[in-house]
């Protein structure tokens, strides 16, 4: 497994369960490689996972996963080698996280012409700690108040595109998030770009890439959002475009996603990866000595 490498994992600082550090215990366990941490529209976790003295550690790859749109579709960017002091990044992903915090008032009113009560203790309740509040909190809210059985039943009823209670949530622009990346020395990636549904994904691909990005995300398991994804088929619509083809397990600890070393890449493009980050670094280096 040290010839492996798994760049896509969720920490405790967005929505998975274990700390930066205990990822690292796990990966060095799994006898890993490298290992990226990748949460989502947050780097807070980035610091621990540097610094962490973990027993036999993997290479660690500081990373990011940012919620973006590309044309009125939601696209997740991943972001590697994301330096630990990126204060034009944090500003603009606060800001996202600020506009995503004032959706909560927004949604509560909506609910409340459908005669449900949720009361701002409710929602400062669930919302502690959490650096990328949606809809699913607001979905426990309502299981947990008696008004639906599940999540799926909330979406249905009331906080689904369309439902009475539905309030769209602001996303930074994939071209904007990509330039942002480049800025700070990070290498912009696609990840799982299939849960676009778009019908013509290599144009998605190569127009993408007019705008900066510089890798794509192949290897992933698509089975936990049941899409039907053949063997080889995401690397053909990236074939011969010159982007750096990542994969990772999008481990959660939750149990609805993979385990954590399941989906790896070999660890060369760790290497691809660092080249092209340092190659941005000192680019942007350059800009500012003018
Ligand atoms: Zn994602
Ligand atoms: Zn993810």
């Amino acid at each position: 497994m040290r010839a492996r490498a798994d760049l896509h994992a969720h920490s405790n600082l967005s929505d998975g369960i274990h700390s930066p550090s205990e990822l690292l215990s796990i990966a060095s366990d799994l006898n890993l490689g490298a290992l990226a941490l990748t949460d989502h529209d947050t780097i807070d976790g980035l610091v621990e996972f540097m610094n962490a003295e973990v027993p036999g550690c993997p290479i660690r790859i500081p990373g990011v996963e940012i919620s973006t749109e590309y044309q009125g579709v939601e696209a997740h960017l991943l972001g590697y080698f994301v330096p630990t002091w990126a204060p034009k990044l944090v500003k603009r992903l606060k800001a996202l996280e600020e506009s995503r915090r004032k959706r909560f008032p927004k949604m509560q009113n909506r609910l409340e012409s459908e005669g449900i009560r949720i009361s701002d203790d409710d929602i400062d309740q669930i919302l502690q700690g959490v650096k990328a509040p949606g809809r699913p909190h607001m979905a426990k809210l309502l299981i947990r108040r008696g008004y639906v059985r599940d999540i799926e039943e909330a979406f249905h009823k009331y906080l689904g595109k369309g439902k009475p209670g539905y309030v769209k949530k602001e996303r930074a622009d994939i071209g904007e998030a990509i330039s942002l990346l480049k800025s700070e020395g990070a290498v912009p990636v696609l990840a799982h770009p299939v849960t676009m549904r778009l019908p013509d994904l290599r144009s998605t691909l190569i127009e993408l890439r007019e705008l900066g990005l510089l890798g794509v995300e192949i290897e992933y398991d698509y089975q936990h959002l049941r899409l039907n994804v053949k063997p080889g088929e995401v690397q053909l619509l990236a074939e011969g475009l010159g982007l750096i083809e990542t994969g990772g397990s999008d481990y959660h600890g939750d149990g609805a996603h993979r385990n954590l070393g399941s989906v790896t890449v070999p660890i060369h493009v760790v290497n691809n990866l660092r080249k092209v980050h340092e190659e941005l670094r000192n680019n942007t280096s350059e800009a500012i000595s003018g």
